[in-house]
């Protein structure tokens, strides 16, 4: 089994991408076939090294590395398209001397007029197929006009039928196509060229990927043909609708930044169409336990959706689920170095639940630096609530005498004991607390927040709060 993901390097990776290479990856894995990266970079201009290198990059940082690629090397190298031309100028070759391909002179200008009068008529716009019977003095007549040939496949005109792995059978009537260009007058093959040939000799036994190609595949199926190789299996993915807003159309390179965990990337780009059936909703593609149950007949073939809240709650679901250790060495790049380890340590601990991606780390920080907080309007209400006027100064006076406790149960059991003497419940008292210590009605527990203040700044939040509270404004 062989499977492979075939980039262009004309941009950065995002999620759709990944889901691509994430199935094969997970296929090749089930199937304990290989999984090739191959660099798609036909398109000379537009691709550039900083994106290939940064496809690269992606899968190792995500952990779906492939087990064949440009740098990696393997039987079938070269896997840069660009190094392959020898090899696809070979096969044209053998086209043309079976009569299988034909030099066509037709200019860029002429056939943009013709398709637009064929339109216009309410004709089919696709080509004529009128160079195919060129005599060589008709050639030679175009070429003494300075005219440079393309190369167009004659397309055999039939019903192409292929059994697609996840919509079922397909057919296409191939007469309804012109002859596709397979080289350009450059010399270098157009997609479907170079992409047949490259499955053919890189031995790829399932092509997996975008619905966008569906329309590609009877031309590659009549060219495999066509050059006497078996042509592999084919499965299209849906599309995934939303990948254009917000959070969609982030690179993989920007989530990698702001600090998403490469697991959660994964994990909510597998939901795009698919779903295991043990192992719930949050999981690691990467396991055998998940990819074990991957199966191609089980991807949806209705359109999947991205969804923020969805994509946000996986990504900090994936953040609470690490260990103490790995959360605190992940922070680590989010937080001033200036701060002592052990500090940093604490401020990693008590943001755990307020994180979706690392960075987020930045917005609970402010609360564990010494020096003022502000408060926001909500806090400022709850502190200047009647029950506040009648109870912070108890807290206050209790959270001292305790000698500010900083473990769960004994701060449980001081603020119990404030809520008998005073009659106010204890969740007000602690929402008090908060709005006391961090400005905000929302935030990190408190005893971890104790914890990770020192001593003076937690008497000063707290000393500040009470004038609140008695003067029943800032
Ligand atoms: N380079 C093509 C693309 O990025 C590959 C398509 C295919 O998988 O055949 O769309």
């Amino acid at each position: 089994m062989r499977v492979r993901f075939a980039p262009s390097p004309t941009g950065y990776l995002h999620i759709g991408n990944i889901r691509t290479a994430l199935f094969n990856w997970m296929y090749a894995r089930r199937h304990k076939g290989s999984f090739v990266l191959r660099i798609e970079d036909t398109d000379l201009e537009r691709s550039k090294k900083e994106y290939e290198e940064r496809i690269l990059y992606d899968m190792r940082w995500l952990g779906i590395e492939a087990d064949e690629d440009v740098e990696k090397g393997g039987p079938y190298a070269p896997y840069r398209q660009s190094e392959r031309l020898e090899i696809y100028r070979d096969f044209l070759e053998k086209l043309t001397r079976q009569g299988r391909a034909y030099r066509c002179y037709c200019t860029e200008e002429e056939l943009e007029l013709r398709r637009k009068v064929a339109l216009s008529a309410g004709r089919p716009p696709a080509y004529d197929n009128r160079c195919r019977g060129l005599t060589n003095t008709q050639q030679a007549r175009f070429e003494s006009e300075g005219r440079k040939p393309s190369w167009r496949f004659v397309l055999p005109q039939k019903m192409v039928r292929f059994e697609d792995e996840i919509r079922g059978e397909i057919e296409f009537d191939s007469s309804l196509f012109g002859d596709p260009v397979i080289m350009k007058q450059d010399g270098i093959p157009t997609y479907n060229f170079s992409c047949v040939v490259d499955d053919a000799l890189m031995r790829i036994s399932l092509v997996l990927r975008g619905e966008g190609h569906i329309s590609n595949t009877p031309i590659q199926i009549l060219l495999f043909e066509a050059l006497g190789f078996e042509p592999p299996a084919f499965a299209h993915m849906s599309h995934t609708k939303g990948l254009s807003k917000r959070l969609g159309s982030r690179s993989i390179k920007d989530f990698e930044e702001e600090g998403y965990l490469p697991v959660a990337i994964l994990n909510y780009a597998a939901l795009l169409g698919w779903s295991p059936k043990e192992g719930g909703e949050i999981f690691d593609p990467r396991t055998p336990k998940i990819y074990d149950q991957f199966d191609i007949s089980h991807l949806s073939k209705a359109a999947s959706n991205f969804d923020e809240p969805k994509f946000e709650h996986i990504c900090g679901q994936h953040i609470r689920r690490l260990t103490d250790e790995q959360l605190c060495k992940s922070v680590q790049p989010y937080l001033p170095a200036t701060l002592s380890e052990e500090k940093r340590k604490k401020i990693a601990l008590a943001s755990r639940y307020y994180l979706i991606r690392l960075k987020d780390v930045e917005t609970t920080l402010p609360i564990f630096l010494g020096g003022e907080i502000q408060l926001d309007s909500d806090a400022l209400k709850t502190l200047t609530s009647d029950a506040a006027k009648n109870s912070f100064k108890t807290l206050l006076d209790a959270i001292i005498t305790a000698q500010i406790p900083s473990d769960r149960e004994k701060l449980l059991s001081v603020v119990n004991n404030v809520s008998l003497q005073t009659g106010v419940k204890v969740s007000k008292l602690f929402l008090m607390l908060r709005a006391a210590l961090t400005g905000k009605t929302q935030g990190p527990e408190i005893h971890l927040i104790l914890d990770a203040l020192d001593t003076d700044t937690i008497k000063n939040r707290l000393e500040k709060a009470k004038h609140i509270c008695e003067e029943g404004k800032r």
